[in-house]
Parts: structure tokens; C-alpha cells; sequence
């Protein structure tokens, strides 16, 4: 053990000299350090530096961090060693100093990680070696009071002590620009900074109570190992959470030279697109800031400026600027810097071309030097996704499974939803207009602090800016306004990537948290109160504005066709109205997973004569209920049949336990007892008769067909009368027969014995028939244990995976919420087994129904209709299996289609 310790490599160099790691290597390296790897392999300017990998991480979580740095050491001194010797700079130096960067870096880029650290390698002794170094007091002091800001901030932890309370280091600025009377750090002196850096050291150690750490070495081991710790932090396990990353993958830490656009007016720092993130155009954008630093473009202190002219003109007509204004006070980088302008186009053009995806770009200019710091596939809306792909594949840059597999299936969700209401929206007042920072409609109430975000059923996070602490509150919330910020701040990218209406930058509001209410031009908006976003236009409205459902057209449409002209699975719906039929033949079912009768039953006269039947004294009591039950049930199948005309429709006969139907309250019994002539009393005894201890366990599927036989008989009647009626009007159905929750084959038998008597029954006296199925749902895991039996005789098998699932793990899935999310949080669970299906456990309960089923039946059809039918790993699970269909909810169709597609591409690779 020890010695594997010994010999194994941590640490990966990157710069002009030697370059360990590259772009295939993101598991290792994470995204960002296998892509500065990358970048200058391909002769890219990027300041030397080095990675520690993500097995670091774990190995620091399990040994800790004394014995991890005395693990690191030798390599990480001679990393630094080679750095130095690139840059001609000594770490630590009073003459001339190396100042670093530390840099968080999962595999996938993750806001909840730990932000940078900038300018690391400061003291009071360096300082002057910087002032000697450069000439340039200013800069120095400006850089210094920088790292203590961030070190304090991101290692230290010191900040805002409650949510209303303001962190000390704006407090601290705040007082310094007031006192001076200027408006801008840049108008602050050396003085200043000077007086700055002492305040904020004082601040820390008012905090922390302990100096402020002087010793470079100290500042970076500090540094690297607050990275690893905040792979652990709660903002990045909520991340984690959400998207399904397992903590094992751990993060990297990226440790590199500095490179300054903070030197004066030759200086900057900015983030670019290749392409438009928000609607996918081929257009490349980004802001810049001159005489910044690190995320000054992002954290909204400023107003970001443009890169390009275009770019820079549209935004004037959107920020409400005028051409002289803008070319006077914001002009584009590239008015502004030509040469730099030119090669940073010919860099982010190299690097699409090199990764033949839209990048993300990081880039820093140094005293008229260009410097590249990051580059990424950027975060993009499902509308940009979808374009993105598609001109990529008309460009004949990548081919179609490449074009179908860079698509995030569960993403073309965002495309589906609602925008505003035409007319409505006509009508609506104009408070404000922000930045159109991430597309789609949403109306809620005000809410102004993330963890309140649930505090209303539909709210509007309303922030000056949002920071990585807000990830949850932004995710619940429906909508997010921000007053500052640009199209590349925290909200307008976590927004995008979450697919979440945002406008950002609505530089009209004022917004004051402590009396919880928002100002636009004199008139007060409280928490609570309406409004609604267009993050599409950057409007921002007074009140609550209806919304009307999405175009499936244009670049989706092509998806859909060319996803299509790969899979093999089909793709069903589960659906029992007319108007979720309609929905999901929109978006392209093939048919009906998963008709659940009993949803037919809930509501007015239906639920009388359910009432009836169910609390009928005996057989006849319940036939007369029955048969009229028997025109409304079939007036149903006859709608939902017509409306899946030519496609076959799985209709599950009833399911759930009958104490579901029956009248709790006194009033609905009272009403029920004159009904059917009989004493309250009566029913009341009948109600408590069908109480049960466990009722998802109990009288309830296949087993209330086996008691009341005559149930079966009504819906086989139903199903078989509705297709023959249509079939007088020229409408072919092809109705399959479900049979729920079996166990046993005998079950099956029993109940497949009524279907096809009836089903004669109905031929011979119509003088006609029709094509049906009959099959059964494979739910209880005894039936995937007996499935050889079982497919002898039925026709088709339907996973049921969610009472599979509940039985296969024994949680019940009306009692799991006290637990899952503990279960989750603890890592017992990867994620919600109802959510995602459980490969490893109940996965080999639906193979082994699969094989054992088409052992005995080799004409077996076999489907799924869990909620897993829609969820894309489910779904690429499901076509390894073998399966003919998943079927799932309409809205989740187009999200099968492309998951079904990209499993079979990857089966094929
Ligand atoms: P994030 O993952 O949040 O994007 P980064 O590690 O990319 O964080 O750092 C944020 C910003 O800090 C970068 O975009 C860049 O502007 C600045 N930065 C990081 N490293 C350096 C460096 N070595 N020299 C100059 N600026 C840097
Ligand atoms: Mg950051
Ligand atoms: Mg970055």
C-alpha cells in the first residue's frame, strides 16, 4: 500500500515545456484541466501550471490532509519548479514573484465548487517585488488586496454572517469608495488598496482568530486543499444530487501562473461563446472588461462591454443605448483591440473546430497579450442544443450519431413547455427590461431569498445577483430576475443550464431585502405580489400572464426525424384522455403503453356507479352497477381509440384497491345511501369492511377480477364492443388486453378465460371481430421469477417498473419520501429507484422476465410502462434488454425517441 502510494502520479504539467495530460483525460484531469492540457498541446497560449488529479480527491476524503500533502510534495514542488522556470519567476520572491492561481475542476463543470483564488504567492514582502517587477504600484496593491479578498473569502470562509448581514469585504469597499466619494474600484488609489488590504486581513482574523497565513506554501496547501473540501460542501452535493453525479468522481485542482488584466488600459479579461448559448445562432459573442480581473465580467460589478461590433450593437438596442453612447463608453473589443480582437476570433474558430462543439471560453489580455484560460463545451438552452447540433451536421462537421448523441435527451423538456399567451401577453405592462439571459415564460410570485423559493406554489426569485448558494432556490423557483449581471453571470448560466426562464441585468429595479420589496421607477412590488419574465426578450411584466404550449417544428422537428431513423425501441405513450392522446401523437407515439381504467372512474356520474358497484350488497347487486357503467366505459375506449386511430392501445384492466372509489365523508355516504335506497349505516359498515392494513399489498390488480369476476366481463365488453363500433365507421383499433399484477400463471389463465369468452360472446352477436391480445403487466417479482410460464400463454408482457420497484425493494413508494431522500443523501442509493430504474437490482428482475418470457414464447411483445419508460438511462437499459417499446408520459416521448436513438448508436460503437 505504501509504496503503490509512492510510485503512483498525482500531478499532471501543462505549458510550453511538457504537457502529461489531454482532452480524453476529463475522468483524471477534470474538464477544465484536461482542456488547458489540451489547448496547449495544440500550441494555444496558456500559462503554464499543473493538475492534481480527482483520485487525489478521494484519497484526501479517506487520509486527510497532512498525510495527502506529505503525499503531494515532491510533485507538486517540482511543478512548481517548472512553472517558475517557464514564467522566469520565483514563488514566494520578494524581488520577482510567481503568483499562482488555484482553480477548482470536476469532470463536468460544477457551480456549488469552490471559486478561485487569484494572485496566490502575495505578502507584504512580494508586493514590492511585484512594485519592482512591473512599475506599477497600483496594479500590485490592486492584485494584493485581491488575494486577500479571495483566499479570505474562499479558504478561510469568512464572509456574511446572516443572510441580511453584508459580507465584510463589500462593507469594507463599500466604506472606502463612499469616504472617497468615488463610484468604481478603478478610482480607488494606492493608498486605498493599501489601507484595504490591512482591513480586510483585520476582517479575517476578526473571524477566523487566527494571523492572516504570510507563508506562500502555507497560502497554496491551504488553497488546494479547501478545493478538495468543497467537493464535500452541501452546495456541490445538492449539484451532485440533482444531476445524478456520483461523489466518487471527485474534483482536480488546477494550480497556474498568473496572468494579469488587471495591469492597466491594455488589460482585460473576458468570456466568449463560439456560438449564441442562448439560441444556438452561429455567432461569435462574449463581454469583456478592460483592466479587470477573474470574474470581475460575471460578478456584475461592472457593465461587461461586447467582444464583437455585432455584438455590441444589439446590445445597445436592447440596454436602450444609444449608437454614441455605445461606441463612446462601450465600445466592442473589437473596435477597441483590432489585433487582439483578430487572433482571439481565430482562437475560439480553432478551438470549435478542434472540439467541433460550441466552446465556452475563458480568455485574460496582459499588456496587449493574449492569454487563454479556459475552454469548454458551453452550457446551452435546448434551443441552442437542437440548432447547435443540426448546423453541425448540415456543415458536415460532425455526423449524424454525433449530431444525436451531443444532444441531452431529458434537455428537449425545455422545448416543449409553454410561452406566453399572444393575446394576453398584448395586453401586459412593461415594468422593466433585463437581459434575455436564458428563454421561456414563467409567472409566479415574488420571492427574495433562494431558501424561500417554496414559500409560494409558483415563485420569481428576485436578486440583485445570485451566487452558488442560491443552486437550490433558483432550481425551485419558476423564473429568476436579477437587477445586475450579464448574459455570463451566475444566474444567466446556472439558468440555461437548468433550462430556466432568467432575465438578468434589469438595471431598473432596486431591490431592498430587508423591507422585502422591489422598486421599478417609484412604484413598490412586495414579496408575493405577480409578475412575469420573458427570458426569451428580457421583459419583465406586472402581474400573472397566461401561457400557451410550445412550436414542435424547425430544428426539433429534425431531430425527432433523424433520432427516429436510428432507434429500435418504439415509443409508446401511458395516456387515458383524449387530450393527452392528442399530445403525445404530436409528439410522436406510436401507440398506448398504458391506459389505466380507473382513471376513468373518479369523477361524477362514473364515480356513482362505481360507488354502486363497489358497495352493491351481492354479484347481482354489482352486475346491475355494472351495466351502467358498461355505455360510459365504453364511450371512453371508443374516444381514446379513435384518437390513437391505426395504433394499438394497452388497456390495463382496474388496478387499484376498491377503498380508493368508496365515500369517506359522512355527506358523500349520506348521498350514497339515498342513491341506492339503502341505511347510511349500511354503507358505513360496507366502507369499513374494505379498509385494509396494506392495501398497495392487497385486494387490489388481477385479484379483484378473480373475486368479482364480473368486473372483467364489463370492461372486456367495453373494450370489445368500442373497437367493433369503430370499426363500423372505418377506424381500425388494436386494442391488447392487460391483465394487472400477476403472480401466478393460474392468475392469468383465469382472467384470459373471461376476456376471450366475452370477446366471442361480442363477435357472435355483432357478426364481427376484430384483432386483440391479451397480455399481462410483469410487476410483482414473482411473475419475472415464472415468466417462462406465464408467456406460454399470454401475448405480451408490460414491465410494470414502479410496483416492481416497490416490491422488488419492499419501499413503499407512498412512505419512501421519509426516507429516500436520507438514503440518497447518505450515498445507500445512487438515486431515486423510482426516478431511475435500478439496474443492478430490479434491472435483473425485467432481464431475466425478458429472457425467461421469449424462452416459451418467442413472439412474446414486451414493453415497459413504469415511470421509467421516459427517464434516458431507463430507456437505453430497456433497448439493451431487447425490449419492442417504452411507454411513457406525452411529454416525455420526444425524450424516449432521442434516448432510444442514442442507445442504439452506442450499441452499434
Ligand atoms: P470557474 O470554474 O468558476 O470558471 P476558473 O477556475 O475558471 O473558475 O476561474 C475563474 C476566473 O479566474 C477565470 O475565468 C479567469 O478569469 C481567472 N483566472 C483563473 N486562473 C487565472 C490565471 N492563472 N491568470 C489569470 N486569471 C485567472
Ligand atoms: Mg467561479
Ligand atoms: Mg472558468
Amino acid at each position: 500500500m505504501e509504496m503503490q502510494q509512492e510510485i503512483k502520479k498525482r500531478v499532471y504539467k501543462f505549458g510550453n515545456k511538457t504537457t502529461d495530460g489531454n482532452s480524453t483525460m476529463k475522468n483524471l484531469l477534470g474538464g477544465k484541466g484536461a482542456n488547458l492540457a489540451e489547448m496547449s498541446a495544440i500550441g494555444i497560449p496558456v500559462p503554464p501550471g499543473f493538475t492534481i488529479t480527482t483520485e487525489v480527491c478521494t484519497e484526501y476524503n479517506l487520509l486527510g490532509k497532512d498525510k495527502i500533502i506529505s503525499l503531494l510534495k515532491n510533485e507538486v514542488e517540482a511543478a512548481v519548479a517548472q512553472v517558475e522556470d517557464i514564467m522566469g519567476a520565483k514563488f514566494g520572491s520578494n524581488e520577482n514573484p510567481c503568483l499562482l492561481s488555484v482553480r477548482s475542476g470536476a469532470r463536468v463543470s460544477m457551480p456549488g465548487m469552490m471559486d478561485t483564488v487569484l494572485n496566490l504567492g502575495m505578502n507584504d514582502n512580494s508586493v514590492q517585488g511585484l512594485i519592482a517587477k512591473t512599475g506599477n504600484e497600483r496594479f500590485a496593491w490592486d492584485s494584493y488586496r485581491r488575494f486577500v479578498q479571495m483566499f479570505g473569502g474562499v479558504v478561510l470562509g469568512v464572509g456574511a454572517k446572516s443572510k441580511e448581514d453584508h459580507d465584510p469585504f463589500e462593507e469594507i469597499i463599500t466604506k472606502a469608495k463612499k469616504d472617497k466619494g468615488v463610484e468604481l474600484d478603478t478610482d480607488l488609489d494606492v493608498a486605498d488598496l493599501k489601507q484595504m488590504v490591512a482591513d480586510f486581513k483585520a476582517a479575517c482574523t476578526a473571524q477566523t482568530g487566527e494571523p492572516f497565513p504570510e507563508d506562500p506554501w502555507d497560502q497554496l496547501w491551504g488553497s488546494i486543499t479547501a478545493v478538495f473540501d468543497s467537493w464535500m460542501n452541501p452546495r456541490a452535493i445538492y449539484y451532485r444530487n440533482m444531476h445524478g453525479y456520483p461523489e466518487e468522481w471527485g474534483t482536480a485542482v488546477n494550480v497556474q501562473a498568473m496572468v494579469y488584466g488587471n495591469m492597466g488600459d491594455n488589460s482585460g479579461t473576458g468570456v466568449a461563446f463560439t456560438r449564441d448559448a442562448a439560441t444556438g445562432e452561429n455567432i461569435f459573442n462574449g463581454e469583456y472588461l478592460i483592466n479587470a480581473q477573474g470574474e470581475d465580467v460575471v460578478a456584475g460589478v461592472r457593465t461587461p462591454q461586447q467582444i464583437t461590433l455585432e455584438g455590441s450593437k444589439r446590445w445597445a438596442v436592447l440596454a436602450g443605448v444609444s449608437e454614441e453612447e455605445r461606441k463612446n463608453n462601450y465600445p466592442s473589443l473589437e473596435e477597441l483591440m483590432p489585433a487582439i480582437y483578430k487572433e482571439l476570433n481565430e482562437t475560439q474558430d480553432k478551438l470549435e473546430k478542434h472540439y467541433n462543439d460550441m466552446q465556452d471560453l475563458e480568455f485574460t489580455i496582459q499588456e496587449g497579450k493574449l492569454w487563454m484560460l479556459q475552454t469548454r463545451n458551453g452550457k446551452r438552452t435546448a434551443a441552442a442544443m437542437v440548432r447547435i447540433a443540426m448546423e453541425l451536421l448540415e456543415d458536415g462537421r460532425i455526423d449524424e450519431k454525433k449530431a444525436l448523441l451531443m444532444q441531452e435527451p431529458a434537455k428537449l423538456d425545455e422545448l416543449l413547455h409553454p410561452v406566453f399567451d399572444g393575446e394576453a401577453i398584448k395586453a401586459a405592462k412593461v415594468l422593466a427590461k433585463g437581459l434575455p439571459a436564458s428563454p421561456g415564460a414563467a409567472t409566479g410570485q415574488i420571492v427574495f431569498f433562494a431558501d424561500e423559493a417554496d414559500k409560494y406554489p409558483v415563485s420569481i426569485l428576485v436578486r440583485v445577483e445570485t451566487s452558488p448558494e442560491d443552486l437550490e432556490g433558483m432550481n425551485i423557483a419558476k423564473g429568476i430576475l436579477t437587477a445586475r449581471g450579464g448574459m455570463t453571470s451566475h444566474a444567466a448560466v446556472v439558468a440555461r443550464g437548468m433550462g430556466k426562464c432568467c432575465v438578468s441585468g434589469a438595471g431598473a429595479i432596486q431591490i431592498n431585502y430587508k423591507t422585502r420589496v422591489m422598486t421599478i421607477e417609484g412604484n413598490k412590488y412586495q414579496e408575493g405580489d405577480w409578475i412575469s419574465l420573458n427570458g426569451s426578450t428580457g421583459e419583465v411584466y406586472e402581474g400573472k400572464i397566461g401561457t400557451k404550449d410550445a412550436e414542435l417544428s424547425g430544428y426539433f422537428g429534425s431531430v425527432m426525424t433523424l433520432a427516429d431513423k436510428y432507434r429500435k425501441l418504439g415509443v409508446r405513450t401511458n395516456a387515458e384522455t383524449e387530450r393527452e392522446c392528442k399530445v403525445a401523437v404530436e409528439f410522436g407515439a406510436e401507440g398506448i403503453g398504458l391506459c389505466r381504467t380507473e382513471h376513468m372512474f373518479f369523477e361524477g356520474e362514473r364515480l356513482v356507479r362505481m360507488r354502486e358497484m363497489i358497495l352493491a350488497e351481492d354479484e347481482a347487486g354489482r352486475r346491475e352497477a355494472l351495466d351502467k357503467l358498461l355505455p360510459i366505459q365504453r364511450k371512453d375506449f371508443k374516444d381514446v381509440f379513435a384518437a390513437m386511430a391505426g395504433l394499438p392501445v394497452t388497456v390495463r384492466l382496474l388496478d387499484p384497491p376498491l377503498h380508493e372509489f368508496v365515500p369517506h365523508e359522512e355527506e358523500n355516504q349520506k348521498e350514497m345511501a339515498a342513491e341506492m335506497g339503502i341505511s347510511v349505516e349500511a354503507i358505513k359498515q360496507k366502507v369499513e369492511d374494505l379498509h385494509e392494513f396494506n392495501p398497495m399489498l392487497g385486494h387490489r390488480g388481477c385479484r379483484l377480477g378473480i373475486t368479482y369476476p364480473e368486473i372483467t366481463e364489463m370492461q372486456a365488453r367495453a373494450i370489445i364492443e368500442a373497437a367493433l363500433e369503430l370499426k363500423a365507421e372505418g377506424i381500425k383499433t388494436f386494442p391488447e388486453i392487460m391483465i394487472p399484477l400477476i403472480g401466478t400463471v393460474k392468475e392469468f389463465k383465469l382472467q384470459e378465460e373471461i376476456v376471450r369468452a366475452v370477446a366471442a360472446e361480442v363477435f357472435a352477436e355483432k357478426g364481427d371481430k376484430i384483432d386483440y391480445l391479451v397480455g399481462t403487466m410483469i410487476e410483482i417479482p414473482r411473475a419475472c421469477l415464472t415468466a417462462d410460464k406465464i408467456a406460454e400463454v399470454a401475448e405480451f408482457f408490460s414491465f410494470g417498473t414502479n410496483d416492481l420497484t416497490q416490491m422488488g425493494f419492499g419501499y413503499s413508494r407512498d412512505d419512501a419520501g421519509k426516507f429516500l431522500p436520507i438514503y440518497i443523501e447518505k450515498g445507500i442509493l445512487k438515486a431515486d429507484p423510482f426516478q431511475v430504474l435500478d439496474q443492478e437490482g430490479i434491472g435483473q428482475l425485467v432481464e431475466m422476465g425478458t429472457t425467461k418470457g421469449r424462452s416459451t414464447n418467442a413472439k412474446l411483445k414486451v414493453g415497459i410502462c413504469g415511470e421509467h419508460g421516459g427517464e434516458p438511462s431507463s430507456v437505453e437499459f430497456c433497448h439493451r434488454v431487447g425490449m419492442d417499446y417504452v411507454s411513457c408520459s406525452p411529454f416525455r416521448v420526444p425524450i424516449a425517441r432521442l434516448a432510444a436513438a442514442q442507445a442504439a448508436i452506442k450499441e452499434q460503437a
